[in-house]
């Protein structure tokens, strides 16, 4: 027996197939799919198998695998198909492609895999009788449903236990149990209002493979999600539900858990590897019926899929931003049509891409315009920074501090939201709040501490930091920031008595932080919860009735094309946090900006307005969804070498791509890291037939050259 196998080396030269001979002792553990260790030149690594033959291709002695290291096939036919599908969509090394469907332990070559916990179970097989003790038959008796575990039967001994055993009434065995990562939660009567069913319904009739759910904050679309999983459910088939890390919250495994029970896999990073092992073999055993989970969980080997769910389908959590540099979003699409199942994909704020697909046809687009049970948006308020200036305590205007004083008399909650993305990479004036632009991208300048130049990183435009404002002439120039502790001690300062809750990614890093948090402020152990992004998403406490943004439009200076999108999304997710209940909710929104389009349609709560200005926008600068973007890297650890090679793959772009704009090489975001410096080229266009093709080759021509490497990412989320 023939095998191929791909093996775990990460040069793209190597993506190929390797023959070995199977001795006989191995050959009826052999299945595509399962992992095997083979010699590898002077190494010994592992791989996949891909196919079993009869004759090898190979005209060479072949080597012998030494052994089959996992008893389950990892890759089924599905997952195997995919990745070659994938490889196309990323130009990644297949490998790598497999590698990132996988659980760490199930990796080729992770070093330890995770043990199996075991418990001590008792099985009746043999019924009682007359010539046991009454004693012996009441205790046999406690089998009549099955089988028991030792530690359920903690009021009978071991030594009893065992002697049933010994007469051959009960036998005793070392059964493998998961580990439980999660517990039911409470079920919740209601019905589903007339607009949710009518949701249900169009996505259940309607023949599209993509559906877009666009539904404002709190106007349940997780029971959408939760009401097309049931019914497919009961039709014998299964569900993927996608949610960005941060919004897999306890909050939201309870509705799950509440409707479904114990049926459900979760996936995320804070699970440990043997809780992830444990997660993926119940998927892939048959034994659950839906699949939670972040970005990866959409490569879980489920059977029968009904229904794709992406919920807050606007996170760029969902592409992965290292190698492979897939879409989760595309990857579903690409199972669905596998599995003839479909794609729901729902937020508030949906991209631009989506958005401008629903329109057009390609993806079915349903709304949900109101919120549950009637509940209104709340009212926002826009501070103007410029003119509070004068009365402002600290980064408070006094119109939020107020606001704040109000809602704690009221015994009702708060969350303040300090925006730092794109923090401190850019200079604005602090006296006017102007940020200065590249003239030739619309994206702010990033600034270099280390030479006091400001770059556009987008074409490498460059510019000295100015002292002067060019806007309001005062010398203000600064870089600006603070962290969440600055706002901390601020409050106590203010307002000595509140009890405030800090939420960022220092206080959320440890295990089950995030989940303590969360519960201590939904007990009403603290009247305000400040943090980071991380408080925008998916958070439901119906006490909240004042949401404050303390600096709105740090996240419009992200040198990034899609700054405001983000900020709109931003603000409207958080805005979306007060007043879920019967109480009306409150926003106010601090900005140096209040004119801005992103800002007034985030208060306005109007996606369509946004979303109109928005394109009109991108289709004057050519960006998405108007064009399509790839970003090309050259990376080197000689600088010089770096910047020539980086010249020279524009060069052979221009040559061979006439349908595409070429922008650069400039340095990257970050130039240089670990040692290795950057540029960038970016290509902006509609329709080019050989750009796969030709990117592939500068790929591979530059990893057989070594030095240099060019690294490929298609529809970037971060430019
Ligand atoms: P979204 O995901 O659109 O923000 P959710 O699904 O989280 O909205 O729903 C918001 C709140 O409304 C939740 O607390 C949920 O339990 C509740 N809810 C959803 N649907 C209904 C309904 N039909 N009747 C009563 N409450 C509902
Ligand atoms: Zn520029």
């Amino acid at each position: 027996m023939i095998v191929g196998v791909l093996v775990e080396v990460t040069n793209k030269n190597v993506d190929k197939i390797f023959e070995y001979q199977v001795e006989e002792k191995d050959q009826a553990k052999i299945k595509i799919g399962v992992r095997v260790r083979v010699p590898f030149a002077t190494r010994i690594l592992e791989g996949f198998v891909i196919e079993i033959k009869q004759k090898a291709t190979s005209q060479h002695a072949l080597k012998k695998i030494i052994e089959v290291t996992s008893e389950d096939v990892i890759l089924n036919e599905e997952l195997l198909e995919l990745g070659k599908k994938m490889q196309e969509m990323t130009l990644s090394s297949l490998i790598y492609c497999y590698q990132a469907m996988l659980p760490k332990s199930l990796k080729a070559g992770s070093k330890n895999s995770p043990s199996k916990k075991y418990v001590t179970v008792f099985h009746l097989i043999k019924p009682a009788d007359d010539t046991l003790t009454k004693k012996q038959q009441e205790v046999l008796s406690l089998f009549q449903n099955g089988p028991k575990r030792r530690d359920a039967l903690s009021d009978i001994s071991l030594a009893r236990l065992r002697l049933l055993v010994e007469k051959g009434y009960l036998e005793e065995r070392q059964e493998e149990e998961y580990r439980e990562v999660f517990t039911v939660g409470q079920k919740e009567q209601f019905a589903l209002t007339e607009e949710q069913q009518h949701a249900v319904r169009e996505i259940e009739q309607t023949d599209k493979s993509v559906f877009l759910l666009h539904g404002v904050t709190g106007s349940g679309k997780t029971e959408v999600y939760i009401e097309l999983i049931d019914h497919a459910l009961k039709l014998g088939k299964k569900s993927i539900v996608l949610v960005p890390e941060i919004s897999l919250t306890p909050q939201m495994i309870r509705r799950f858990s509440a409707r479904f029970g114990k049926k459900i896999a979760l996936l995320h990073s804070a699970l440990s590897d043997g809780e992830k092992y444990d997660e993926w073999r119940r998927i892939e055993r048959g034994e659950v019926d839906i699949v939670i989970g972040a970005r990866s969980a959409v490569f879980a080997p489920l059977k029968k899929i009904a229904y794709i769910i992406i919920d807050e389908e606007h996170s760029d959590s969902y592409k992965q931003e290292n190698n492979p540099r897939y879409d989760a979003k595309e990857i579903a699409k690409v199972r669905a049509l596998t599995h003839h199942a479909k794609v729901v994909m729902g937020s508030a704020t949906p991209t631009l891409e989506s958005y401008a697909r629903a329109k057009k046809g390609l993806y079915q687009l349903i709304c949900l315009p109101h919120r549950v049970g009637g509940g209104t948006l709340p009212d926002v308020h826009i501070v103007d920074m410029n003119q509070e200036m004068k009365t402002a305590r600290g980064h408070f205007s006094k119109a939020l501090l107020d606001a704040i004083t109000a809602t704690l008399e009221r015994k009702e909650q708060v969350i303040l939201l300090l925006n730092r993305r794109g923090y401190s990479s850019f200079v604005t004036c602090k006296n006017c709040g102007y940020v200065l632009k590249c003239p030739f991208c619309d994206i702010t300048l990033t600034y270099h501490k280390s030479s006091h130049m400001l770059r556009c990183h987008y074409c490498g435009y460059g510019t000295n930091l100015p002292q002067i404002c060019p806007s309001c002439k005062q010398k203000a120039m600064k870089d600006l920031g603070v962290g969440t502790e600055k706002i901390e001690e601020e409050l106590q300062h203010y307002l000595p008595n509140a009890r405030v809750l800090r939420m960022d990614f220092d206080t959320t890093s440890k295990k089950g932080a995030h989940e303590k948090i969360i519960s201590l402020f939904e007990k009403k152990e603290a009247d305000i919860l400040l943090g980071t992004q991380i408080v925008a998403k998916g958070l439901d406490f119906p006490d909240v009735t004042l949401v404050g943004v303390l600096n709105a439009d740090t996240s419009l200076n992200i040198p990034d094309f899609r700054s405001s999108e983000t900020t709109f999304c931003l603000l409207s997710q958080v805005a979306g946090r007060s007043g879920r209940s019967k109480r009306r909710g409150e926003v106010y929104l601090q900005t140096y900006n209040p004119k801005h389009y992103a800002i007034v349609d985030a208060k306005k709560n109007d996606y369509l307005s946004f979303y109109q200005e928005e394109m009109r926008n991108r289709h004057l600068m050519k960006y998405p969804p108007f064009y399509y973007l790839v970003s090309v890297k050259v990376l080197s650890k000689d600088e010089n070498k770096c910047f020539q090679e980086a010249n020279q793959v524009k060069k052979v772009l221009e040559k061979y791509l006439k349908d595409t704009i070429l922008l650069g090489p400039s340095a990257d975001t970050v130039y240089k890291i670990s040692n290795i410096y950057r540029y960038r080229i970016l290509l902006k266009y509609k329709y080019q037939s050989n750009l796969s093709e030709i990117l592939n080759q500068l790929i591979c021509y530059y990893a057989k050259k070594g030095n240099v490497k060019v690294e490929v990412d298609f529809n970037p989320v971060h430019v």
